[in-house]
């Protein structure tokens, strides 16, 4: 495949490590990219993560092959409305939204119906720092990308997003929207909400200086998301609340039982829950 004009609205860690990827792989004539801050365009420009910097939208998306919205996803509506009037027949649109429910809301909306030039997709894959300075060209070797076609997507569209993820080392899959947004709050939106919530108790007591400098590997493992971007993550639960929800309702049935074994001593039943995640984990996480 090759995309002569590539267009990543959003020049941060995601937008940042597709461009490079795919310059990498030399399947890209020419990437443009347009971001909300200036210095941000400079930055990618410098680190030769676009060819081209563009302030104005409009004059981004002109002549554009693909367009990759890489925005936090409650930006997206306003992103999409803004580029609507601007679109040219051949141009592909994909994002990489970490929710994909709301995206395909915030499309219709600022289309007016969903275009059949959208291809809404998730690159699961991701590190705790953000923006352009910490994309790297390996970010999506040998991670999944999950594209949710909608019945409007054209086949030739779905088709290009996913040689352009293939091209980046990616597996691609595709799934129904509203199941990636529940298989995604159960193993991604709660344990962030989780790590914060944790690191968040933890900095608000009293001895919270002491506890820190106590904290340990096991402390690291567990909390190393809690350092992710808060207003990504804010959108994200927002986004994907009702789904959240009913993970975060089941999760907090299971944490209530497990204190009460605490509080009554039942070692039986935290034996038995303990090994039960052990299992799952060393089977599914190697
Ligand atoms: P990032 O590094 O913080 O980059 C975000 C980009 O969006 C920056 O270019 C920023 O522009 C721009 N932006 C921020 N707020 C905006 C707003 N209100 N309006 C317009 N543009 C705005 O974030 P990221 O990690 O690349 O995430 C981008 C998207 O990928 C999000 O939708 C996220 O859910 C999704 N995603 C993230 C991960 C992950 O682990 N990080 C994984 C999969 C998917 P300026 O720099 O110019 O301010």
């Amino acid at each position: 495949m090759n995309i002569d004009r590539l267009v990543i609205l959003g020049v941060g860690l995601i937008g940042g490590s597709l461009a490079l990827a795919l310059k990498r792989a030399a399947v890209v004539t020419h990437v443009v990219g347009w971001s909300r801050r200036e210095q941000t365009l400079l930055k990618a420009l410098e680190l030769g993560v676009i060819d081209q910097a563009e302030t104005e939208i409009s004059k981004a998306v002109q002549g554009a092959d693909l367009v990759v919205a890489a925005v936090p996803v409650g930006a997206m509506e306003a992103l999409f409305k803004r580029i609507a009037p601007h679109l040219e027949e051949q141009t592909i649109i994909t994002d990489a939204g970490s929710t994909k429910g709301s995206v395909v809301e915030a499309a219709r909306r600022a289309f007016g119906k969903l275009p059949s030039c959208f291809v809404p997709g998730h690159p699961i894959a991701g590190v705790e720092q953000s923006g352009v300075e910490a994309a790297f060209a390996d970010l999506y070797r040998g991670r999944r990308v999950i594209l949710t076609p909608t019945p409007e997507s054209d086949y030739t569209a779905v088709a290009r997003v996913r040689a352009m993820w293939e091209q980046c080392g990616a597996k691609v899959m595709e799934m129904d929207v509203a199941h990636h947004d529940e298989v995604l709050a159960a193993t991604s939106h709660l344990p962030h909400l989780l790590a914060y919530s944790l690191v968040d108790t933890l900095a608000r007591m009293d001895e919270s200086e002491e506890i820190f400098q106590f904290a340990a590997g096991g402390f690291r493992d567990f909390t190393r998301i809690a350092s992710s971007d808060p207003q990504m993550w804010h959108d994200i639960c927002l986004a994907n609340r009702d789904a959240l929800l009913v993970m975060l309702e089941r999760f907090s049935g299971d944490l209530t039982q497990l204190t009460e074994a605490v509080r009554n001593g039942d070692g039986e039943y935290l034996k038995q829950a303990f090994l039960r995640a052990k299992q799952a984990r060393d089977r599914f996480c190697g």
